[in-house]
């Protein structure tokens, strides 16, 4: 069941289609097509199956390697081998367009075009707290690639960017092998006429704008509307402004906004966070002060009469916090988190001492009058860095556990025995 015997099918209808001799050249050939299918373009009111017939004739026998198959073994053998994908019947409109350049004529040419889509650009634009919360438009410079305006994207001064003859304009090209009788293997790799790109242009027609690459770069200031309220990691996104290129549905510009930190304002959603250091008697007896605001206001920030404010407290401002973003009057809230600063150790004398103690509150529990000081004992105090003090216990639990190791690979023996000889 290895192959088959060669069936003699049918191959010289090709040549009759396009009314050529069998030993007509590549020249003659592309001439006879030419002529017949401007004839019967259906466009043209021709008639739709000898359109096809032509396109499917060509096809084969422009392609030498195609067209050796085909004279050996028929057309059949074309279509066992091609597998149904590269082989005749192929849209011949494709055929012609390839043939003319891409232009065709009477319309439906480009309708058909297949354009790939463009890569989006993706940037990170950083902006401040302030642009945040009042909206701002940034201006950007940007160098793209765009379709060379004097050959409109084509690379040739004619117009006419023609298509690989080797591919078709494909880019790719099949070539087929006889690996038995009737038996035909086909493989796809990048055209070399055109190194993948479909289309030659003559060196003569190039473009002298773009020297043929169809693309040029142009320089321009982008506008980005950054709007009130917007988060970090937030996209904007500016809409076929990547770089174009011929056959392609040009990508887009994605800004992925980086909030920069602020000196003063930290920001969670939609609230705003400040830090406030208070002095002992501002956190007793009351204070106000200025805050100055990311549009440049000036809140007076002021404690209620006879409010004491704690250490490591929070207080909170309705709608001074972040815009909503696209509801720019709703706002979230400003916290400000209140630090108190206390007096450093010998600022109080003896006698201020007891005049303070006469105003301050006494725990009653404290005032131990119940509990004999005689019986008990006598401790002091010192300073300490905690940190410090953190930093050397941990060195000296690893010191010990590295030490029981050191132990255990001699083997267990107990320390002592090794001091005795
Ligand atoms: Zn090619
Ligand atoms: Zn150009």
């Amino acid at each position: 069941m290895f192959g088959r015997a060669p069936k003699k099918s049918d191959n010289t209808k090709y040549y009759e289609v396009l009314g050529v001799p069998k030993s007509a050249s590549q020249d003659e050939l592309k001439k006879a097509y030419r002529k017949a299918a401007i004839k019967n373009h259906p466009d043209k009111g021709g008639d739709p199956e000898k359109f096809k017939e032509l396109a499917q004739a060509y096809e084969v026998l422009s392609d030498p390697e195609k067209r050796e198959v085909y004279d050996e073994y028929g057309e059949d053998a074309l279509k066992e081998g091609m597998g149904g994908g590269g082989g005749p019947g192929h849209n011949p409109f494709d055929i012609f367009e390839s043939f003319f350049g891409g232009g065709g004529f009477g319309g439906g040419g480009s309708s058909r075009g297949r354009k790939k889509q463009g890569e989006d650009v993706v940037q990170t634009l950083k902006v401040s707290m302030e642009d945040v919360y009042n909206g701002t438009i940034k201006k950007l410079s940007l160098t793209r690639n765009i379709l060379c305006a004097k050959c409109k994207g084509k690379g040739s001064k004619s117009g006419n960017s023609g298509k690989c003859y080797g591919c078709q304009g494909s880019g790719m090209r099949v070539t087929t092998r006889q690996i038995g009788p009737g038996m035909i293997q086909q493989m796809q790799h990048v055209c070399p006429e055109c190194r993948g790109s479909g289309e030659v242009i003559n060196d003569k027609d190039r473009c002298a704008q773009c020297k043929g690459s169809k693309v040029t770069q142009e320089k321009r200031v982008l506008t980005v509307d950054v709007e009130k309220g917007m988060q970090h990691g937030q996209k904007i996104v500016l809409e076929g402004q990547a770089d174009e290129a011929p056959d392609t549905i040009t990508g887009n510009i994605v800004f992925v906004l980086q909030l920069k930190e602020h000196p003063k304002f930290k920001r969670k959603f939609d609230d705003l966070y400040v830090e406030h250091t208070l002095t002992l008697s501002e956190a007793l007896c009351g204070f106000q002060f200025a805050l100055t605001h990311l549009d440049g206001r000036q809140l007076l920030i002021k404690s209620n009469p006879g409010e004491v404010i704690k250490p490591d407290s929070y207080k909170a401002v309705n709608d001074e916090g972040m815009p909503q973003y696209q509801r720019p009057f709703i706002k979230g809230r400003l916290f400000i988190h209140f630090n108190v600063e206390f007096p450093d150790s010998g600022f109080l004398s003896p006698e201020k001492c007891k005049s303070l103690e006469t105003v301050l509150p006494v725990k009653p529990t404290k005032h131990s009058s119940d509990i004999d000081m005689e019986d008990c004992e006598e401790t002091t105090m010192h300073d300490v860095n905690m940190e410090e003090e953190l930093r050397r216990k941990e060195h000296q639990r690893k010191q010990e556990a590295y030490d029981e190791d050191d132990e255990d690979e001699a083997g267990g023996m107990p320390r002592v025995a090794c001091n005795q000889q």
